[in-house]
């Protein structure tokens, strides 16, 4: 599918991504928001996205990115990048309901098709790799380029994950070759760490606890760590991959408390387990080899119940 047919005809758009937004969210709704301010002026263009991490202010556009709030306002398109499920649309979810067409573009294998057309690409590396295909090379700017590049690198972890493919890649070189300041948006935003974020890494590390014989590991931040670090949500990026990295680790679980009993789950693997059937079995989704749930109990019947899920993984593999 190519956006500019798409766009044809249509005078408003919406853009939004998920809650939480990481940087593919981040990446893909600025750059789709700068395609279509760049090509085709007279379209409206609004993105509607929780505030992200300060670290994409040097994403041109940022400044742009709104707040769903009380404004209703019937887009005649409302375009969901990199949003595996309506519910996790957040507040943006009233103009999807209310927009003329809706349009999904995403990566997640657990997305069911939630939009009018869903461009739905379980093997891309990223929701920007997915946009980039969609549109014409020639009319990505170098504003955009940047937004999308950030999009690839952080979904792929820097083009390191298995994910990453040659037409990643080719993507991604299409891209650098607009300009754009690579090292530049990977230091600000993939790589740099504020003291605080790395104190609340240090903290995790420091109290994970290796499980399943040693295959698996696990950590977890509570409300009142957080508040003690003063950190917030969007400060706990990376520390499932810092955890992944341990030797002999096949999957590790990262939670953090959202509420009382409550918890968000993040799971990544490395080679063999699929941890998308594990979050899609209580209610969350993603990828093979990283997703997210959230889930209600205590901490230790949390991590017993996905252990159990994941030890019956484990024990199939080994007997094939
Ligand atoms: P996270 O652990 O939150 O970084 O998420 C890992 C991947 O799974 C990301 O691609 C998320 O978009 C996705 N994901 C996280 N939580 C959910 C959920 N509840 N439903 C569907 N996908 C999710
Ligand atoms: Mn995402
Ligand atoms: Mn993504």
């Amino acid at each position: 599918m190519q956006f500019d047919k798409e766009l044809q005809g249509i005078r408003t758009v919406a853009i939004a991504g998920h809650i939480r937004p990481d940087g593919d969210s981040v990446g893909a709704c600025i750059g789709l928001w700068h395609y279509i301010r760049d090509n085709f002026p007279q379209i409206q263009a609004d993105m509607w996205l929780e505030k992200p991490d300060e670290k994409f202010s040097v994403l041109s556009g940022y400044e742009r990115i709104s707040q769903a709030g009380a404004k209703k306002e019937a887009y005649d398109l409302f375009v969901a990048v990199d949003c595996a499920s309506y519910d996790r649309l957040g507040d943006a979810a009233a103009y999807f309901d209310c927009a003329g067409k809706t349009i999904c573009v995403d990566h997640h294998i657990s997305n069911e098709g939630y939009a009018g057309i869903n461009v739905i690409d379980a093997d891309a590396s990223s929701t920007c790799e997915v946009l980039c295909r969609m549109m014409d090379p020639e009319k990505i700017s170098s504003e955009a380029a940047t937004a999308l590049y950030t999009g690839i690198a952080h979904d792929t972890g820097v083009f390191q994950y298995s994910c990453t493919s040659p037409d990643t890649m080719r993507m991604a070189a299409m891209l650098m070759e607009k300009g754009i300041p690579c090292s530049h948006i990977l230091e600000e935003t993939f790589y740099k760490k504020t003291y605080r974020q790395n104190q609340i890494l240090g903290k995790a590390l420091l109290e994970s606890m290796r499980i399943l014989d040693g295959r698996g590991i696990v950590s977890v931040v509570r409300r009142k760590e957080l508040a003690f670090f003063g950190v917030t949500p969007v400060d706990l990026d990376g520390i499932v991959s810092q955890l992944k990295m341990t030797e002999g680790v096949e999957v590790a679980i990262f939670l953090y408390e959202t509420d009382n009993l409550e918890y968000k789950v993040s799971l990544r693997s490395k080679d063999t387990v699929d941890v998308n059937e594990v979050a899609s079995y209580f209610g969350g989704g993603g990828h093979v080899r990283a997703a997210g749930v959230t889930m209600k109990g205590t901490f230790h019947d949390i991590v017993n119940n996905l252990t159990l899920h994941i030890e019956h993984q484990l024990m199939e593999q080994k007997e094939q």
